[in-house]
């Protein structure tokens, strides 16, 4: 016996035979004894209808606190809906809003973009375990929350992904199943690539960087409250299954993977390669790259600029290195000339929070400037931040950064 949170996206409900099948889709996993805890968001676009709408008729004058209350209408009309159609098929169901006193998800005070307030929300959803233990189907309104003055609000737009994965996660459950319109994941957008494949499986990391890079399958910030022991994955509606095999993510891996800090344990080296127009010049960094990995030598990172580009290597491959891109320096018009620099360490950041926190890198990079420590090197994608400093910095660098994420 299982416990599982399905979570159903407003296509997969986007009409009544949809919501039917859906319904169907839960009761068959009641039937086959496994509990059942289903997240909905609203019917098809019925949040851009609300927005829309309110924009009409409203227009600036809107407040946050009427905002949110409108919006909610969305996922309060489909679980009462979703949850009728389950009691229509004989198994007892209750649809569970921020006005029910059962209602689990607790959030600050923020009407648009709230904040989870885990440990209330961990509490109340003892509630929903309850429910479930009777034999009943909750319903329950993803996106939405309540605040701590009984106020609604909203987790922002798509947040019902982060209703189910915060509920998978406060409930121990074994399974979140993310019901949407497409198979799982694809290798990329099949309306841009023809040949882009469905993946069995993706990890935590790499869903979420999928995610922050735009990806619209799942709400980046959900994986915060994906467990590595909860199974998850990704299916189409279509099938109207919730045992379809779809996309399954997996992990994390590693501790709190989702949120860390980590220093490289061996010293780095920098070889700096100069010359004049050098990005204007094609298959300079094949060249460079190719060499390097032709002679087994791994390359953690690399920044090329006008007229300059500098490798970064492990310290025991950085002689190597150096003969090698030597070489090439020597044949080649475009490079001048060559340098292996000092000792360096090399710090990896990762937070899912890098995405839409104004401002962070000055918070890794300020303590830092106030202990004097150099920073040779920084690159930041949309997830993680490496930094490269001094070797005889790293340790009180790794300390700082640490600090930080705290
Ligand atoms: N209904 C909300 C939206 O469209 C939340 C969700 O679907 O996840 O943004
Ligand atoms: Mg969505």
């Amino acid at each position: 016996m299982e416990l599982i949170v399905a979570k159903f996206g407003g296509t997969s409900i986007g009409n009544g035979s949809r919501i039917r099948k859906a319904a169907q889709s839960v009761v068959n996993e009641y039937m086959k004894g496994n509990k059942v805890v289903v997240v909905v968001s609203a019917i098809n676009k019925a949040t851009d209808d609300l927005i829309k709408i309110m924009d009409e008729a409203i227009g600036e004058a809107i407040t946050d606190k009427q905002n949110a209350e409108i919006l909610s209408m969305g996922e309060l009309t489909s679980s009462r809906i979703f949850s009728g159609a389950i009691e229509s098929l004989g198994v007892k169901s209750e649809f569970i809003d921020p006005y029910d006193e059962n209602w689990p998800i607790i959030t600050d005070s923020n009407s648009l973009n709230a904040g989870i307030d885990f440990d209330l929300t961990q509490e109340a959803s003892k509630n929903i375990t309850d429910l479930v233990n009777q034999g009943i189907i909750p319903v329950i309104c993803g996106f939405v929350g309540k605040g701590k003055n009984g106020e609604i609000t909203t987790l922002g737009r798509g947040g019902s992904d982060i209703t189910a994965f915060l509920l998978g996660h406060c409930l121990d459950a074994d399974e979140v199943i993310i019901v949407t319109d497409v198979d799982g994941v694809m290798s990329t957008d099949p309306n841009k690539i023809e040949s882009a494949l469905k993946l069995d499986k993706i990890s935590v990391e790499e869903m979420r960087d999928l995610a922050t890079h735009g990806a619209q399958v799942l709400h980046p910030h959900s994986l915060k409250y994906k467990d590595p022991l909860i199974n998850a994955k990704i299916i189409s509606y279509e099938k109207g299954n919730l045992e379809s095999s779809g996309t399954a993510i997996v992990g994390p891996f590693g501790d709190d993977i989702m949120k860390s800090a980590t220093i490289y344990p061996e010293p780095i080296k920098v070889l700096a390669l100069v010359g004049e127009n050098m990005l204007k010049k094609q298959g300079l960094l094949s060249i460079l790259t190719s060499t390097l990995a032709d002679n087994e030598i791994n390359i953690f990172g690399i920044s090329a600029g006008q007229n300059s580009i500098t490798i970064f290597l492990n310290k025991k491959d950085a002689n190597d290195a150096y003969h090698l891109l030597h070489n090439l320096v020597v044949k080649n018009n475009t490079l001048s000339s060559l340098s292996l620099g000092k000792d360096i360490s090399m710090l990896t950041v990762v937070d899912p929070d890098f995405i839409n926190t104004p401002g962070i890198i000055s918070r890794i990079t300020d303590p830092l400037k106030e202990n004097d420590i150099n920073i040779v090197e920084i690159s930041s994608s949309q997830t993680a931040i490496v930094l490269f400093v001094e070797w005889q910095d790293g340790e009180k660098a790794f300390e700082l950064i640490k600090e930080v994420l705290k």
